[in-house]
């Protein structure tokens, strides 16, 4: 296949297309891309592949009969590809010139898409899955050396959507899952403001932290490692359309952490609807409580979490504090509604 064959530029074209679109899918679009290439190489695997070609089934030699077969079928040049193992896993190198998917690659950081993924990875995590049954992670990077490097290492867990769709259901985490306008929420709110005020700080606490504990514990055996698992969850809060959170740093021996919200939906409800409180607070309980949940989970021991600022205050952002529970608070009392005073 020649650089400018009009076939390559459309499978140049056709991924990016994908990838643009992906990153505008809501949970997880990268998820869904590794699928499409799945999906697209188990064709050729059907066509082309046959285990009987190998005379070994280790990862090197698997991924070296695959880029001959394409090589055989005028695809790519197999020798342009330098393959090393590396522990359970395998490096792969390539220069960036030789790779058939540059166009997209290089034009998917041109234009700011941020799945990262390496279509040639993909395949081979896909040829390794076929024949070792096994999953496969990938990582990649484009160096200035006019070299791609690659890492394929067999991921710890089988990785699982977070949201999934099952007929008609949509699923969080395995658990049923309701799609709902804003307005909704904010008349639950309106409503439980009117009748019981008192009780509307707890409520929404108590409903992020116990809807928070299923998915973070879910997350956790798909993620065993804490602060993996903890961006994974905070993923999840922008898939989910709740705001933009992000880590800000997190202390595995001290058990706490930091973490901002941009544009909690809280506040946009409280901007739109009204103040839920007659003295301006910070109000994004629902948050504090999935924070509370998530951290109480990942460090196996009842986390706290305040909310040091609110962007409906005129801040730029939320910012929440999660730390341990202080002793004497806890004495054998459910501790979800709590504030430090
Ligand atoms: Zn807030």
């Amino acid at each position: 296949m020649k650089d400018n064959d009009i076939t390559r530029k459309i499978m140049n074209y056709y991924c990016l297309s994908v990838c643009k679109t992906m990153n505008q899918v809501p949970f997880s679009g990268r998820h869904w891309m590794e699928q499409i290439v799945f999906g697209t190489t188990q064709y050729l695997i059907d066509k082309y592949w046959d285990n009987s070609i190998l005379a070994s089934k280790k990862p090197i030699e698997i991924s070296r009969a695959f880029l001959n077969i394409l090589d055989r079928e005028n695809l790519l040049h197999a020798a342009d590809y330098r393959l090393e193992e590396s522990g359970n896993g395998l490096l792969v190198s390539v220069p960036t010139s030789k790779c058939v998917y540059r166009e997209y690659s290089l034009r998917a950081r041109e234009e700011g898409l941020p799945l990262n993924y390496c279509i040639r990875l993909g395949t081979l995590q896909a040829i390794l899955h076929h024949v070792l049954g096994e999953n496969y992670s990938s990582s990649v990077e484009v160096a200035e050396n006019g070299f791609c490097y690659g890492k394929l290492f067999p991921a710890t867990r089988p990785k699982e959507e977070i949201v999934t769709r099952e007929g008609h259901m949509l699923k969080i985490a395995g658990r049923r899952a309701v799609l709902f306008p804003q307005e909704t929420y904010a008349s639950l709110l309106i409503s439980i403001k009117e009748h019981a005020p008192h009780v509307l700080e707890h409520v929404l606490f108590d409903a992020g932290y116990q809807s928070g504990l299923s998915l973070a514990h879910k997350v956790k055996v798909l993620y065993p490692e804490p602060q993996e698992c903890l961006q994974l969850l905070l993923e999840e809060i922008n898939n989910q359309g709740l705001g933009k959170a992000e880590l800000i740093s997190v202390s595995l021996p001290r058990t706490r952490a930091k973490i901002r919200c941009y544009e909690s939906f809280q506040v946009a409800v409280a901007n739109e609807y009204g103040q839920l409180y007659r003295t301006p607070q910070v109000i994004c309980d629902l948050l504090r409580g999935f924070f509370a949940a998530y951290l109480s989970v990942i460090f196996e021991k009842e986390i706290i979490c305040e909310e040091m600022v609110c962007q409906s205050m005129g801040a730029d952002y939320c910012e929440f504090l999660a730390l341990p529970l202080p002793k004497k608070l806890s004495g054998g009392r459910k501790p979800r509604g709590q504030k430090i005073k």
